[in-house]
């Protein structure tokens, strides 16, 4: 029976780890008492150690699950030692057992004092030569009177979270001090409400010490409440002082050290064989060592009795779970482990397909667009505005005049106007561009699946590219400005590429144009045509004055008089208009001036001297900065292409490979897997199966072996 026991217990720490469910749960032994009824000193009393938390200010806030597992001493190792182990605080044996209290005061100091108790176990497994297999279950003592630092609802917490526990199939050990009226007792109270007939109560009447043997005698052969497991009267203050001799004098005769089985032995047979005309009548149980017994054998039986109902609800429970395998996934099987090799595999791909879209005329197309908007401020803030502007467009279709006719003002702007451009900082603005698109396209990959469950990873992912691009910036930049240099002098243009740029351009402003009447359109129809133009009218007019006034105020100042005083007042019959309407008519008037600028240039780029040659750059600028944009972009791409482009997406995959796979415990593997919803649903009804099936095939051999005991018992 004992092997059972354990078994059994095995079973109980796997079913546990699947949740707790009705029909799953194995018997074990609940202790509960009120503060002070000597409850600690019975659990250490079985364990043989001093474990437990002790003190007033409401040392136990959650429930402590004991499991005692029983390490026979065997010719390999004659002498076990004790030690003790917290499964959620990872693998570590303690020997030290006052670290076990620590930390079990850490543990239970976790719950915050306002809400007094937890129902999150602590889970606590000691092995030991000295201990039988049993599995207990440690409660915060019942409060009996409320008070300043333990208010009422302390006292109904606490009564809740042990009517949770003994429900069944538990089994009850309602502790008990000897010097208070068992009619008092709480956990006698709440054991009677859900086991009326004390068929899994025991009750453990401590401190009988302190009472008088016959008085005592009579407490544990209660007829007032009756309990089918009976009382059980010890003696183990565990109390150090008490002790410390006894201890003293046990490990000199060869206990475990720090063991209290023996000084409590002593102690008890002290006590009860001196009183044993008191004790020793037929039906009294005492001792330490004789509630150990009840208790393995107790628990046994339970376990037994559950061993047919736990069989068929595990059954049951492997069929649903096989069934909804099958339905859900197809029986198909996943681990974690393959699961981040698959997202590794597939972030890789993603990371070719993202280099292909890096190809020389993709970027080429990318610095290109840049440098186009590039060309357009400039055209538009130092061309364009000029007020000498008119002279290009009047001369264009004008053949009397030849460049050489022409003044050397533009000559010398347009040139003003491309190393504008070349000494734009060309080298590190490209490397910046495409780091940046590399940077976004990095960020949208992130935002998808599977890397959208992901967020750690998708920022160690990003953190690898930024420390390959920020390696390979300075260099690729400076390369591309080296590059460039030879633009920064001389631009040469052959007709071929004159020809080119110019088509160019005018395919550029005709973008530009387009785009322009199509904002134009959007604030006329938003407006309404004629309201807007009133309003351009009236900042028409706005405008006008100013620049008279500006006029007027530069002659006085250079007249040397004073200036004169404003005093233009608005004209009181004009509609007023609001600053948003405003805003819109200089917007539109903006718009159209621009589009008037950009017909006329159009006008001028397709003209006969503008197709002629690149002699005539000084009238089609725009042409000429097209030419000069391409081969600053196409000269840039090479350099980036080398020195950037290749070298990253050589790099990337290789350094994910070491980031992300290569140091990943099992932990971090499944933590990982469990990030994305989908897997760790998979994952978990999977395991459910599995852990189902393990116990289901612990089970059957139970039952088997049950099954062959009691056959060789009863042979027919
Ligand atoms: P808990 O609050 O129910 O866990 O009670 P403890 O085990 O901490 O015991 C409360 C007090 O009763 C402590 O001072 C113990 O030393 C004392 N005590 C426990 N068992 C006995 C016993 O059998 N005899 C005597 N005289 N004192 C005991």
């Amino acid at each position: 029976l004992m092997l059972l026991t354990r078994k059994l217990i095995e079973i109980r720490t796997i079913l546990l780890s699947i949740g707790e469910q009705a029909g799953l749960t194995l018997p074990s032994i609940v202790v509960i008492g009120s503060q002070s009824s000597g409850k600690s000193s019975v659990l250490e009393a079985i364990v043989g150690r001093e474990f437990l938390p002790k003190g007033d200010n409401m040392v136990t806030r959650r429930p402590i699950e004991l499991t005692l597992i029983h390490t026979p001493a065997t010719p390999a190792n004659p002498r076990p030692s004790t030690f003790a182990e917290f499964p959620s605080l990872g693998p570590g044996h303690i020997t030290d057992f006052t670290l076990v209290q620590s930390t079990l005061v850490d543990l239970n100091m976790s719950v915050p004092a306002a809400e007094c108790v937890s129902d999150t176990p602590i889970q606590l497994r000691i092995h030991s030569p000295h201990v039988p297999d049993l599995s207990l279950v440690d409660l915060p003592g019942y409060v009996q009177v409320a008070s300043m630092d333990q208010p009422e609802e302390l006292k109904d917490k606490i009564a809740a979270l042990c009517d949770k526990y003994i429900r069944s199939p538990n089994i009850i050990l309602a502790v008990c001090a000897a010097d208070v009226d068992l009619a008092n007792s709480p956990a006698l109270r709440a054991a009677k409400k859900v086991d009326p007939l004390g068929m899994r109560t025991i009750g453990v009447v401590t401190k009988m010490d302190l009472i008088e043997p016959a008085q005592g005698a009579a407490v544990l052969s209660n007829n007032r409440y009756p309990l089918a497991l009976g009382y059980v009267g010890v003696v183990c203050r565990a109390a150090k002082q008490h002790t410390r001799s006894l201890l003293r004098r046990s490990s000199a005769a060869g206990d475990e050290e720090g063991s209290l089985i023996g000084p409590i032995r002593a102690q008890e047979e002290a006590f009860f064989g001196e009183h044993g005309d008191a004790f020793s009548r037929e039906g009294i149980q005492v001792g330490t060592d004789t509630l150990k017994k009840r208790l393995m054998h107790v628990l046994e039986e339970s376990m037994a009795s559950s061993l047919h109902s736990i069989s068929n609800a595990v059954a049951l429970e492997l069929e649903e779970a096989t069934y909804q395998f099958k339905v859900q996934y197809n029986d198909r099987a996943i681990s974690a482990e393959s699961y981040v090799a698959e997202t590794l595999d597939h972030l890789k791909a993603r990371i070719t397909a993202l280099g292909k879209s890096f190809a020389k005329k993709d970027v080429r197309k990318l610095l290109k667009a840049f440098l186009d908007e590039q060309v357009l401020d400039l055209l538009a803030s130092q061309y364009w505005i000029d007020p000498r502007a008119p002279e290009l467009g009047s001369l264009a279709n004008d053949r009397s005049v030849s460049p050489e006719d022409l003044d050397a003002y533009w000559h010398r702007k347009l040139d003003a106007l491309a190393s504008s451009l070349t000494k734009s900082g060309v080298g590190r603005a490209s490397t910046q561009l495409v780091v940046d698109a590399i940077r976004a396209r990095l960020a949208t990959l992130a935002r998808e699946e599977p890397l959208l469950y992901h967020a750690d990873a998708a920022e160690r992912i990003n953190a690898t590219a930024d420390a390959i691009l920020r390696e390979r910036f300075t260099l690729t930049s400076d390369q591309v400005e080296n590059s460039v240099k030879p633009f920064k002098y001389e631009v040469e243009v052959d007709q071929p590429e004159w020809e080119l740029g110019r088509a160019q351009a005018v395919e550029l402003l005709q973008r530009e144009l387009s785009m322009c009447d199509a904002a134009l359109a959007k604030i006329r129809d938003a407006v309404g045509g004629r309201k807007l133009r009133g309003a351009m009218e009236y900042v028409g007019e706005l405008e006008e004055k100013e620049r008279r006034r500006r006029e007027r105020r530069r002659e006085a100042r250079a007249a040397g008089l004073e200036e004169e005083v404003d005093d233009d007042l608005a004209d009181p019959n004009r509609p007023v208009f609001n600053p948003a309407l405003l805003g819109k008519a200089r917007e539109a008037m903006f718009l159209s001036s621009r589009s008037s600028i950009l017909r006329l240039r159009l006008l001028a780029l397709k003209s006969r001297r503008c197709k002629a040659g690149p002699e005539q750059k000084a009238f089609c600028p725009e042409a000429f900065l097209n030419i000069v944009a391409d081969k600053l972009s196409s000269t840039a791409v090479q350099f980036i292409n080398i020195e950037l482009l290749v070298e990253f997406f050589y790099q990337f995959p290789r350094d994910l490979d070491n980031r992300l796979s290569g140091d990943l415990d099992r932990s971090q593997v499944l933590r990982f897997a469990r990030e994305n919803p989908v897997v760790a649903k998979h994952l978990a009804l999977q395991e459910r199966k599995e852990k189902l099936e393990l116990v289901a095939e612990k089970l059957d051999s139970l039952v088997k072996l049950q099954r062959d005991k009691a056959q060789q018992q009863n042979p027919r």
